[in-house]
């Protein structure tokens, strides 16, 4: 499985690693002089790794540079990736698992960041996986969202729990818990709004269907993923901020890593949002969801071949 995953990295991350590793190659065998720092530093936020993220990288190369036994570039290639992995959060402390079914996962994120074909992808790993999966078709506000959904429903072969267009999102969100506990449901996935008519809105609607989930199942969501555009680079952080504040995410999707020059944006993400990484969009089929390993990720994005 490791190596598939790096391969899928690998391969995700052509356009990231166009251009960028043979650059680098060439600046880790130099001398680290102040114009090599500065062009390994243009470097790094060219593929999007964020200032914070690259000043901490570039503190890590000048340390192993600067030790009497140091070797070659080698060393400084294991510094840069050792400093990476330590940007990537821990799994936080959580409380308690409920242990109860169904286990609740809360999709969040702007409209086109992947939400939907992430939750499509999603039921199919579990489904394969051998659990029930059922759906909730909780975003009533974007024209064709609800219709999507079931599409993914029926490739996947998950049942929908869906309202008329306009409805309330509590309203479905209250019907499909009822009906996963009925059903004896293993994982709920419920799509929420990426858009209402103000921001305020749409934070203000997903607090509101966090309180209804946790009154009806006290405890949960048991995980709360925001999906990240990953072509939208670290100016996905805003936005991700907004949702964060409001609903309190848990892990992070980083869809469409494949269609990216910015590969290096998860880096600056995940360090500077202190949330964990949960799995990475490799493409449009419903099996190009992966697990997120820093290790693989790591390795994908910095090995010379
Ligand atoms: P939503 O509005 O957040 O639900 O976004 P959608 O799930 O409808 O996705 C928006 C577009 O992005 C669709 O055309 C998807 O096929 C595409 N997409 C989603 N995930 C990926 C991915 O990992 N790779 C690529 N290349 N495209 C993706």
């Amino acid at each position: 499985m490791a190596f598939e995953l790096f391969s899928r990295f690998k391969e995700s991350l052509h356009r990231t690693r166009k251009g960028f590793i043979e650059r680098l190659e060439d600046l880790l065998k130099k001398k680290l002089d102040p114009l090599t720092i500065e062009e390994l530093e243009e470097l790094l936020l060219s593929a999007d790794v964020g200032p914070s993220a690259t000043r901490l990288l570039l503190d890590s190369v000048q340390k192993v540079h600067g030790r009497r036994d140091f070797t070659g570039p080698e060393e400084s290639r294991l510094a840069l990736k050792e400093r990476i992995l330590s940007l990537f959060p821990e799994e936080g402390a959580r409380p308690p698992a409920r242990g109860d079914k169904p286990f609740v996962v809360l999709f969040l994120g702007a409209n086109g960041s992947g939400k939907t074909t992430t939750i499509g992808k999603l039921a199919k790993r579990l489904i394969d996986g051998g659990h029930k999966v059922l759906l909730a078709a909780a975003d009533t506000f974007r024209a064709g969202a609800i219709e999507q959904l079931q599409l993914w429903g029926k490739k996947v072969g998950a049942d929908v729990i869906a309202h008329q267009a306009e409805a309330d999102p509590s309203a479905v969100v209250f019907d499909a818990l009822k009906a996963a506990k009925a059903r004896g449901i293993d994982h709920l996935l419920i799509d929420t709004a990426g858009r209402l008519h103000t921001k305020k809105n749409l934070m203000e609607e997903l607090k509101k269907i966090n309180r209804v989930i946790g009154k009806e199942l006290p405890g949960a969501p048991d995980e709360s993923l925001l999906v990240l555009d990953a072509t939208f680079g670290s100016n996905a952080l805003v936005q991700a901020r907004e949702f964060h504040g409001a609903v309190g995410v848990t892990g992070l999707v980083i869809a469409k890593l494949d269609g990216t020059a910015k590969g290096g944006s998860v880096i600056a993400i995940a360090h500077e949002l202190k949330v964990p990484v949960k799995y990475v969009g490799t493409g449009e089929g419903v099996d190009d969801l992966y697990p997120f390993d820093p290790d693989a990720f790591v390795s994908a994005l910095l090995d010379p071949s």
